[in-house]
């Protein structure tokens, strides 16, 4: 078997045509026989979570070994610098992101004339909201082992950095038995690393499969309720998604002399596996392949930003959020006035930071940003049921948020190592 996973037999027609193509014939395959077959098609869904968990089996590993390598080879001062710049890259292009979903929503006004009576069906969680204190402290891991088989990101980051830190420490020691240590651990991860990403390739041979399956289960059970008001919210979401790509990503590239169209060619496995997926998290391995081999970014630089982008920069999500919290208020005959869509801004970005890159993630946060505008969901209350219904058809704006979540994360990331100068321009030519 070489690399490729193809043992030059029968299956060479498919490991030879071009991956991109047939995960996109997966794409509109999966979507054209979800809508027609409806739930007969139902029987394909272990093909798709066969795909998502051979995904996420690589997730930890690959976050712990690059950050680990990554960390190592650069220095606390640059870490710090690229940290900085990151963070503020991800909190001002969410605010964007959510200005552009509440446009979208005034414009749209999706729910406007719904008149939902008291009596919806109820729907909603409670939501506990950890203090801000809570959620400082818990990125310091008690017990990294627990934060790794937990799956828990940040405080992985967190233990990672410190470790990878303290490997470039001993490689610098005068005494030869603590620096040969330090090589040593250094070249086990820098290994482990790689295989992590040879996997991934592998993986992804699979993905065309597990492509059509996710699409088709998404499209038997959710397609045909995009119609009327609800097709006016998932208008406004995805033209508000395509909106932010083009003007934020694609303005802010341009003016970082970097261009939109190379950077979407480097980029598209990644944002297509994150459309089906509906995982930030999930599709890191491939977001950090895009970024290494096709958009020429170090690996100390996307080892640090893609992981922290896949926890906390969410601009899809702010974007759903302006939008639905809009289609709430109208759908209940409450729009929103100026000082709450200001508020939405503001808690939506935070809602958005502290949204966990998994599926649906972002409906439960919207929760939150109902709570703060004094829509809260009671039982039986017209909120809960229009909440609900934006439910209904969830997976479907999932996929499109997660989408641009993840292609922000890219945007960020290219764009900082550049102002580091540490991006690869040869890739970009
Ligand atoms: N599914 C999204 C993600 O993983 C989060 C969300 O539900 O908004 O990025």
């Amino acid at each position: 078997m070489n690399a490729k996973g193809g043992n030059g037999g029968a299956f060479d027609w498919y490991f030879k045509s071009n991956l991109l193509m047939r995960i996109l014939i997966g794409l509109v395959l999966g979507a054209v026989a979800g809508l027609a077959a409806g739930d007969a098609i139902l029987w394909v869904a272990p093909f798709g979570s066969l795909f998502v968990r051979l995904l996420k089996m690589i997730v930890m590993p690959v976050i712990l070994t690059t950050l680990v390598v990554g960390a190592a080879s650069i220095s606390p001062a640059e870490l710090g610098k690229v940290g900085v710049k990151i963070v503020i890259f991800y909190l001002l292009t969410s605010a964007f992101a959510v200005a552009i979903g509440l446009l979208m929503g005034n414009v749209f006004k999706p729910g406007l004339g719904l008149e939902l009576g008291a009596l919806g069906e109820a729907a909603g969680r409670a939501l506990q909201k950890p203090s801000l204190t809570d959620t400082l402290l818990n990125i310091i891991p008690t017990n990294p082992f627990d934060a790794l088989s937990g799956g828990k990101v940040l405080p992985i980051i967190f233990f990672a950095v410190i470790f990878g830190i303290g490997i470039s420490y001993l490689k610098i020691s005068k005494d030869e038995r603590i620096r040969n240590a330090g090589e040593t651990l250094l070249s086990v991860f820098d290994g482990a690393a790689e295989v992590m990403y040879l996997i991934v390739r592998w993986v992804l041979q699979y993905a065309p499969i597990g492509v059509f399956a996710l699409i088709a289960v998404v499209f038997a059970k959710q397609g045909t309720k995009v119609v009327g008001p609800l097709g006016t919210v998932t208008l406004a979401c995805f033209l508000g998604y395509f909106l932010h790509v083009i003007i934020v990503y694609g303005g802010l590239l341009s003016m970082n002399k970097l261009n939109f169209m190379t950077f979407l060619k480097g980029a598209k496995e990644a944002m297509i596996t994150a459309f089906v997926t509906r995982s930030s998290s999930g599709t890191l391995p491939v977001t950090m392949r895009c970024a290494g081999e096709n958009l020429g970014v170090p690996r100390n630089v996307y080892s640090f930003t893609l992981p922290l982008g896949a926890t906390i920069n969410m601009d899809g999500t702010a974007i759903y959020q302006g939008v639905c919290a809009l289609f709430i208020g109208f759908a209940v005959g409450m729009p929103l006035d100026l000082t709450q869509q200001l508020t939405v801004i503001l808690t939506a970005v935070l809602a958005s930071i502290g949204t966990a890159g998994v599926p649906g993630a972002g409906a439960i946060m919207l929760l939150l940003v109902l709570n703060t505008i004094g829509l809260p969901i009671e039982e039986g209350s017209a909120v809960a049921a229009a909440y609900a219904m934006i439910l209904g058809i969830d997976a479907i704006l999932d996929m499109g948020r997660t989408c641009i979540n993840v292609t922000g994360d890219m945007t960020g990331t290219v764009i900082v190592a550049k102002s580091e100068k540490l991006l690869d321009l040869a890739k970009w030519k």
